[in-house]
Parts: C-alpha cells; structure tokens; sequence
C-alpha cells in the first residue's frame, strides 16, 4: 500500500500502529485514528524528527522531537519491548499525536482563513489558539490511555487540564504557571499577541476561554475504546463500485481470492468484487497486478 503519511526516517517509522503493534505497545485508539486520517488523505504529509515538534503548513511536514524517537528507535533495534518501555513509547506517541492533530486540523480546514492571517492580528492569534487547544487536548488524551504509569510532563499535562477553569485567569501569572495548560497558554499568548497586548488581555479575546473548557471536557470525557472492524463490502456490480475505490490506484493491497470473487483492503476496509467487476474496470490495475 502507498503511504501517504511519509515515515521516511528510521525512528519515525516505528511510530505505525502496525509496528506498535508487533511490539506490544498499546495504542491509544485515538492516536490510531489520526495516523490513518492522514495516512488515508490524498495530500502526502512527509514526517521528520526536529526540535520543537512542528506542523509547516506550506509544506505539510510534521517533525517529532527526536528526544521522542530515539528511545522507541533503540529498543525496536534491539527488538524487545519490555512493560517498562512503554511510558517513553507512550511519550513518543503523544508528541506525534500533537503533530498530527494539527495536521487533520488543516486537512479538515479547521481555523482556515485564520492561519494564514497576518502575525499579530486577533485572526491569527485566535486560529493559533485554536488548533494548539486541540493539540494539547488530544496529546493528553494519548497519554491518558497509558494510565498510571504516565509521569513526568504527561502526567503534568493531565492534571493541567484536570484543574483547569477559565475563571482561574484573575490568579497571579507565578501561580498560573504552575498548571501546565495555563502555562503553555501564557507562552503562546505571549509569541503570538495580538498587537502589543499583554497575554491576559489576549486569552480573553473571543471564545478562546471556552474553547479551552471544551476541550477540557473532550479530554476527561474521552474512553479510549478500539473502533470495532467495519464489515467486509461484497461488490457485484461494476455501479455499486465507490468512486474512492475507482480512484485509489496503486493504495488498493489484494489480499485473497474467495471463489470467483477478489478480495482487496482499501482504507482498512475489505472489499469482496466479484471477478467480472475487476476484469473489466481499469481502475484496479496498478494495484491488481498479475493477481487478476
Ligand atoms: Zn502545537
């Protein structure tokens, strides 16, 4: 299968649920549906690791703290995962997961218009504000599924959101910092202000406040449950083929022959054609290869 979220590096490639898999990783379901959101987009979204984690927009690249990677990378070499890795995969995972938020942020066009807005103006600001709640919400989402052996920042960001209520934005800035959620939004009020205005003044610009109270709530209301496997598709006629198949070219993976039917995964999905459809559609060639 053609992938389309670009893992070329060593260490980013073992962040697959798949290969997460193979070492016994528990994956956060969350962090499952992000990776094939984009992994199943039609935009490529080439991954590399570079301090800080980033999304660049222009580009779609997402880079991942190597600090994140490295530790994963080594014990995959060593190929052994031990129940103690899991914590610093579980990391890895997270800061990945923050990365990909903003990406399906802009494959969704969530704060569009506002990205491209012109530094310092509340536009901007706000749409930053925006996609960064999100972000912080679902890396802390990811951590949650580790449970009780998360510590460190992650266990930091949990508790942030935990505590977190709007009307805590009268406390002093020292007692703010304290709580990692106020914390990163005084940083990042702050590196992207509105004008010459203070941080407070621009937290309490728009919804920002209650935007970050519902993704409060996402985050505690989240149960991290895996998607149950959509049922196979049976496939008759050469009509009832979806245009998304017709046009999945090389991305289609055949996987079995049952009967006179071929049976091909698309999107995690399994489609059961029926002969006559693939022989005579041409659609599937480049993925069929000399299966037919
Ligand atoms: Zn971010």
């Amino acid at each position: 299968m053609q992938r389309r979220l670009l893992l070329d590096s060593d260490d980013s490639r073992q962040l697959t649920p798949a290969s997460l898999a193979e070492l016994e990783i528990p994956t956060p379901q969350l962090y499952k549906d992000l990776f094939y959101a984009l992994d199943d987009h039609d935009a490529n979204f080439p991954v590399k690791s570079d301090t800080p984690g980033n999304f660049e927009p222009a580009t779609k690249t997402i880079s991942v703290p190597p600090y994140g990677l490295e530790y994963p990378a080594k014990r995959i070499r060593d190929k052994a995962a031990l129940e103690s890795d899991r914590p610093p995969f579980h990391t890895a995972m997270a800061q990945f997961g923050h990365e990909m938020q903003h990406a399906y942020d802009y494959v969704l066009g969530n704060s569009k218009g506002g990205m491209e807005a012109s530094a310092g103006s509340e536009t901007k600001y706000l749409a930053v504000m925006d996609t960064e709640l999100r972000a912080w919400a679902s890396e802390a989402i990811i951590y949650k599924a580790g449970g009780e052996t998360i510590q460190g920042p992650g266990k930091e960001l949990l508790a942030g959101w935990s505590d977190f209520s709007p009307a805590q934005i009268d406390r002093t800035d020292a007692e703010l910092q304290k709580n990692a959620i106020w914390a990163r939004i005084i940083k990042y009020s702050t590196a992207n202000k509105i004008g010459q205005h203070d941080w407070k003044t621009c937290a309490r610009t728009g919804d920002l406040l209650s935007r970050a109270a519902e993704e409060k709530k996402r985050v505690e209301e989240h149960v991290d449950a895996p998607r149950p496997t959509a049922p196979e598709v049976t496939i008759d006629n050469a009509q009832a083929l979806p245009d998304a198949l017709k046009n999945a070219g090389n991305r289609i993976t055949k996987v079995e022959r049952a009967g006179d039917y071929r049976v091909y995964l698309f999107r995690r999905q399994r489609y059961k054609i029926h002969k006559d459809v693939v022989g005579a559609g041409t659609w599937f060639e480049q993925a069929a290869g000399s299966f037919v």
